[in-house]
């Protein structure tokens, strides 16, 4: 089998990510602890599943964990992920704040889920299954056809593959679940953001459940975090709210449906965060006609754009997990306010 690096300039036209995230990489140095999770092979070249934890050593420490490219054709996702990891590194090299805040708190990084299904210009991985599909998890009621995750065929879109237990999930889903599980779950509290795009006009921050129209059970804190996100940022432009369509098989549910279950396990929420490139389309319509086009900004101005435009979050989420009291600490009364305001503004028929 040819090593990863023997076909690099193939990798590197249809793959730059993978190299952009190797040299960030050198530049974490001791900063950072990087594994590659596993492997995946697509025409003969390996494919590495890279994991980056920076901070505290103490597994149960507050963490924000970031991934991106699920689908392959939703680039940006990983770019975004890059992105905020480049500023990371850099940063601390000397901002003494944020060193200070990782001595008890760690990020985790998983920025490269799906990089064959980056490699080939797809949505699905190398077995052309959707990753996003392809957890145990069966949703209630009836999630829309095919779009809710499909078993027909693996030539149609979001195939979730025939997988009835953790064990059958693929390579990539398989090394996010075995990673998240031991560096995310393990923590006192965590939240996660998978970075998506696609889906509307707007940026939209979507908490579980994917499964079913039901809130879940951490509903008053995540309506408090909410809140406090609102307050804290008046001007943000992110919608939050319950995934707008249910789907079998989401690897989110199914790691949140994990850690209700865990004795002794922290609160986790995780977020997907959905790029709203439709936008990017209405004002570059000949995107559409790109393979890469409805998922991507195209225009370099407009890609810098988004690069930054999501700094302000993931840092907003990294100090609201470090002081946590605003939203986790809700007496019965606040809770039963939370959980009536989430109620009509996420769940009213
Ligand atoms: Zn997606």
């Amino acid at each position: 089998m040819a090593a990863f690096n023997k076909s690099s300039v193939l990798v590197l036209k249809r793959l730059p990510e993978m190299n952009t995230l190797e040299k960030i990489i050198k530049t974490l140095k001791n900063h950072a602890r990087v594994e590659i999770i596993d492997h995946v092979v697509e025409k003969d070249i390996e494919f590495p599943l890279y994991g980056i934890v920076i901070g505290s050593e103490d597994r149960s420490a507050p963490t924000l964990a970031l991934s991106g490219g699920v689908h392959g054709l939703e680039r940006i996702g990983s770019e975004v992920v890059i992105s905020y990891l480049s500023t990371i590194s850099q940063s601390l090299e000397w901002d003494e704040t944020l060193y200070e805040r990782l001595k008890t708190s760690r990020l985790v990084f998983m920025p490269i889920v799906n990089p064959v299904g980056m490699f080939l210009m797809r949505r699905s991985n190398g077995n052309h299954v959707d990753l996003m599909r392809n957890s145990p998890v069966v949703a209630e009621g009836d999630p829309p056809f095919l779009l809710g995750g499909q078993r027909i065929s693996r030539k149609l879109p979001w195939y979730t593959g025939s997988v009835t237990k953790a064990e059958d999930m693929e390579t990539e889903a398989k090394a996010l679940h075995r990673f998240y599980h031991r560096e995310v779950l393990s923590a006192r509290i965590s939240l996660s953001v998978d970075v998506h795009s696609g889906f509307g006009t707007i940026d939209q921050l979507w908490f579980p459940y994917a499964k079913s129209k039901r809130p879940p059970p951490h509903i008053a804190e995540i309506h408090a975090l909410k809140n406090l996100f609102d307050r804290t940022y008046s001007n943000h432009f992110y919608k939050l709210e319950p995934q707008a369509y249910s789907t079998h098989g989401d690897l989110w549910d199914y790691l949140y449906d994990e850690s209700l279950n865990q004795t002794n396990s922290g609160l986790y929420i995780p977020w997907t965060l959905e790029l709203g490139s439709w936008l990017w389309i209405r004002k570059n319509p000949r995107q559409l006609f790109s393979s890469l086009g409805p998922f991507n900004p195209l225009k370099p101005h407009r890609l810098q754009r988004i690069l930054r435009r999501h700094l302000t979050l993931f840092d907003f989420l990294h100090r609201a997990l470090i002081s946590p009291s605003a939203w986790t600490n809700l007496d019965s009364a606040h809770r039963k306010q939370h959980t009536s305001e989430a109620m009509d503004i996420w769940y009213a028929a």
